[in-house]
């Protein structure tokens, strides 16, 4: 029986006290933010904004440039080469929100200093096993995405009513990238009826689709036709897709952050296919995305083998061998793995 991951809600605060904290706010997320990590730190940011309330969102590192389109992106410091500007700003906080993951390693360095502040803490998140290291805490692990629940935080615990267009753009961009446009397993009645709510607030689907899935850049395209014709193959009887990219390959296509995102879903794609992985050898680690669809729990097979983690059916992890000797790793630990590809 796969673990059952009870909700966990301690939250107690109302707008009125949030309020008390304003300028002294920092809204933080994991680093290589998604847009679901964006999405829910941005939709704060013009939420609290348009409720007379200042805050600051710091990312550890930067993110896809098809996110810099989300309201108030200019208003975004990345802790990455600002550190000590931004060590300062953490030091005097009070307040600290922390969206989109549950340990305090997921934002690299930044997490030694926001340890170390005395700020109240708040996590929202969807994933498994929070780390303790919150105040107050919203985790849900069947929540579509850390926006639907941001969403449900504002409606419950502050004010629905200062919910602005952009506030409502950037909670249904996190929406369609953590459902992948509302296909996945985790897409419940209720995240369909916080999208519908988020259109009545002004959110635009078809601006942010074009926005997220239509501004390509040429050579990303060129890419993803060589990737597809290239380097998928099929393992275990044609139950497991495997790609990979080396160094060489992404300096061919001149490869940004980003510009692989996506690409692990096409080896799913593929009929009897059951779990799909992409390898990328980046400068400092081999990383890697898993997604499966059904049973086969692709955090726990992260963590077990990859010093990694995510959900049942979205997982990545990371390993410091060669791309070769992950690649080698990965198929013998699919062994261990085999009842879920029966
Ligand atoms: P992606 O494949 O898009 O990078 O990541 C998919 C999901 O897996 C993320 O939402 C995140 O929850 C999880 N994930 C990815 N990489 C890691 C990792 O290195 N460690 C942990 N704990 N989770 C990860
Ligand atoms: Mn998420």
């Amino acid at each position: 029986m796969p673990k059952k991951y009870e909700p966990l809600r301690t939250i107690k605060h109302t707008l009125g006290d949030i309020a008390e904290h304003s300028g002294k706010i920092v809204i933080t997320t994991h680093h290589k933010p998604d847009g679901d990590a964006m999405g829910s730190s941005l939709a704060l940011y013009n939420y609290f904004k348009a409720a007379g309330i200042e805050t600051l969102v710091i990312t550890p590192t930067d993110y896809a440039d098809f996110l810099w389109w989300l309201p108030a992106n200019d208003s975004v410091m990345v802790y990455e080469g600002n550190e000590e500007e931004a060590n300062a700003i953490i030091a005097k906080a009070s307040l600290i929100y922390c969206l989109d993951f549950n340990a305090l390693s997921r934002i690299n360095t930044m997490g030694e200093h926001v340890s170390k502040s005395n700020a109240h803490i708040v996590l929202i998140d969807h994933h498994r096993d929070p780390e303790d290291f919150a105040d107050e805490q919203w985790t849900e692990v069947t929540a579509s995405s850390t926006c639907e629940l941001v969403y449900q935080y504002i409606v419950e615990h502050l004010d629905e009513s200062h919910i602005t267009a952009d506030a409502a753009q950037c909670i249904y961009t996190g929406i369609i990238t953590d459902t992948g446009s509302f296909r996945y397993d985790s897409t419940s009645s209720n995240t369909i009826r916080t999208a519908a709510a988020l259109i009545d607030h002004g959110a635009k689907p078809s601006v942010i689709y074009d926005k997220i899935f239509d501004q390509n850049r040429l050579e990303r395209l060129k890419l993803l036709g060589y990737f597809l014709n290239n380097k998928i193959e099929l393992l275990a009887d044609g139950k497991v897709a495997l790609a990979t990219l080396n160094r060489e390959e992404l300096s061919r296509y001149e490869v940004k952050t980003g510009d692989t995102e996506g690409f692990v879903n096409y080896g799913l794609s593929i009929a009897g296919v059951k779990m799909s992985a992409l390898i990328i050898d980046r400068t400092v680690l081999v990383k890697m995305s898993f997604r499966s669809k059904g049973e086969f729990p692709c955090n726990e097979f992260a963590a077990e083998f990859f010093k990694g983690g995510g959900h049942r059916n979205a997982a990545g992890g990371s390993s410091t061998s060669s791309l070769e000797e992950t690649v080698e790793t990965f198929r013998e630990s699919l062994e261990s793995y085999k009842d879920y590809l029966a």
